[in-house]
C-alpha cells in the first residue's frame, strides 16, 4: 500500500488548484455584462475572442487597487466593484474612446460570498452602464488587490492625447476637484463628498464629445498638478492657473477657507475629472456644448510656452506644492 498523502490544504493553496475558482467565476462573474456582438467567445474558455470594429484603434488600459495602498481592506465592496472599473474607464475617457470590453484579475485572501456579491453587483452596474461586456479575467488567492483592463474604440488618428497642447490654448476642467481627497483627510466631511471618492463617475461622454475640439486631454487621478503637467510634459509648454477659478464644493472651499490648504484641489488626486486644452477660437463651442448637456465646466488656466505651472493664489502669491507633484511615487496620497 502506497503511503497515504494527507489531504491537500485548498485554504492556504493557489485557488488555480481547486474548485473554487470555477464556481466563483460561474457563480458572480460569467453573466455580469451586457452581451454585445463582438465577443465572440466571452468567459469560459481559455481566451476570449473579440471582434475589433474595422479601421477602428483599439485603445487599451489596466489599473490596480491594492487594500492598504488604495483603499481600506473594510471598503464597501460594492464601491470597490464599482470604482476598479471606473478608474480604467477615466482612462478611455481621457482619451475619447468608446468602451467595450474589460478583463478582471482578482486576488482575494478567502471566499466570501456577500463580499463577493457587492462586488460584482458594483462593478456589474457601471460596466451595463457602459455597455462594457466582462470578457475574461483571472482568480486567484493571496493578499486582496484588484486589477481590470478595459479596451475601447477609437477612430483611427482621433485620440485626445497629451501631446497636442499648445500656447495659448484655455485649460478647462469637468465636475470640481479636492472633493475625493478631502474625503481621505477629514473624518467629518459629508456623504457626497465621500461618495466622491468611493464612486467616481468617468467622463465618458465629455471625452467622446472632446474629439474634435479638445487639442489635448487627461483624466485626473493623481492630482490637478500632477496630471496637468503630463499635459506640459508631453506638450513641450508650460501653464498658468487660477486657483480662483477652480470648480470647488462648497465643503472643499470651506475647508481651503478655513485651512489654507489648497493640495486638496492641486495634488489631493482620485477626482477622476477630465483636463483638457481648447484653441480660443472653440471657447465658445467647447462651453456651448458642456452647457447643453448641463456638464459642469470650468476655465482654470492657460497654456504658455515656456516649462513649468504656475498656480496663482487670489492673494497674487504662487502656490507652493508641498509635494514634487510630477512623480507619481512621491504624489501619492
Ligand atoms: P486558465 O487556467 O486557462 O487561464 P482560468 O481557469 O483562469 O483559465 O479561467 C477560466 C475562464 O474564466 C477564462 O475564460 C477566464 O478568462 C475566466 N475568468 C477567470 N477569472 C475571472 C474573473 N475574475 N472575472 C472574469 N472572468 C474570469
Ligand atoms: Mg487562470
Amino acid at each position: 500500500m502506497p503511503e497515504k498523502k494527507a489531504a491537500p490544504d485548498f485554504s492556504a493553496s493557489d485557488m488555480h488548484t481547486s474548485l473554487s475558482e470555477f464556481h466563483i467565476i460561474e457563480k458572480y462573474f460569467a453573466h455580469l455584462a451586457p452581451d454585445r456582438d463582438d465577443v465572440v467567445l466571452g468567459i469560459g474558455d481559455d481566451c476570449a475572442l473579440l471582434q475589433p470594429p474595422q479601421d477602428q484603434h483599439l485603445a487599451v488600459t489596466m489599473d490596480t487597487l491594492v487594500a492598504g495602498r488604495h483603499f481600506t481592506p473594510d471598503v464597501d465592496p460594492e464601491s470597490l466593484g464599482h470604482k476598479v472599473l471606473a478608474v480604467n474607464l477615466s482612462d478611455l475617457a481621457a482619451m475619447g474612446a468608446t468602451p467595450a470590453w474589460a478583463t478582471l484579475a482578482l486576488t482575494l485572501p478567502k471566499v466570501d460570498p456577500v463580499w463577493l456579491r457587492a462586488f460584482a453587483d458594483g462593478f456589474s452596474r457601471l460596466a451595463q452602464s457602459h455597455q462594457v461586456s466582462l470578457v475574461g479575467g483571472d482568480t486567484t488567492r493571496g493578499p486582496l488587490a484588484i486589477t481590470v483592463q478595459v479596451q475601447g474604440f477609437l477612430n483611427r488618428n482621433q485620440a485626445l492625447r497629451r501631446s497636442g497642447a499648445a500656447p495659448g490654448e484655455l485649460v478647462y476642467v469637468t465636475g470640481s476637484l479636492g472633493d475625493a481627497a478631502m474625503a481621505l483627510r477629514t473624518a467629518d466631511c459629508s456623504e457626497e463628498t465621500k461618495r466622491r471618492l468611493d464612486w467616481p463617475q468617468p467622463r465618458i461622454s465629455q471625452g467622446q464629445a472632446l474629439l474634435d475640439l479638445a487639442t489635448s486631454a487627461i483624466d485626473i487621478s493623481d492630482g490637478l498638478l500632477a496630471d496637468l503637467g503630463h499635459i506640459c510634459n508631453g506638450s513641450n509648454v508650460g501653464a498658468t492657473l487660477y486657483c480662483g477659478k477652480l470648480p470647488l464644493s462648497p465643503e472643499v472651499s470651506r475647508y481651503i477657507e478655513r485651512s489654507g490648504d489648497w493640495s486638496v484641489a492641486l495634488g489631493g488626486g482620485d477626482d477622476y475629472e477630465l483636463c483638457f486644452t481648447v484653441p480660443e477660437k472653440r471657447q465658445q463651442q467647447v462651453e456651448q456644448l458642456f452647457r447643453k448637456n448641463s456638464w459642469p465646466l470650468s476655465l482654470i488656466g492657460i497654456i504658455r510656452g515656456d516649462g513649468g505651472i504656475d498656480a496663482l493664489l487670489e492673494d497674487g502669491r504662487t502656490y507652493q506644492s508641498p509635494r514634487n507633484g510630477f512623480d507619481h511615487f512621491s504624489s501619492d496620497v
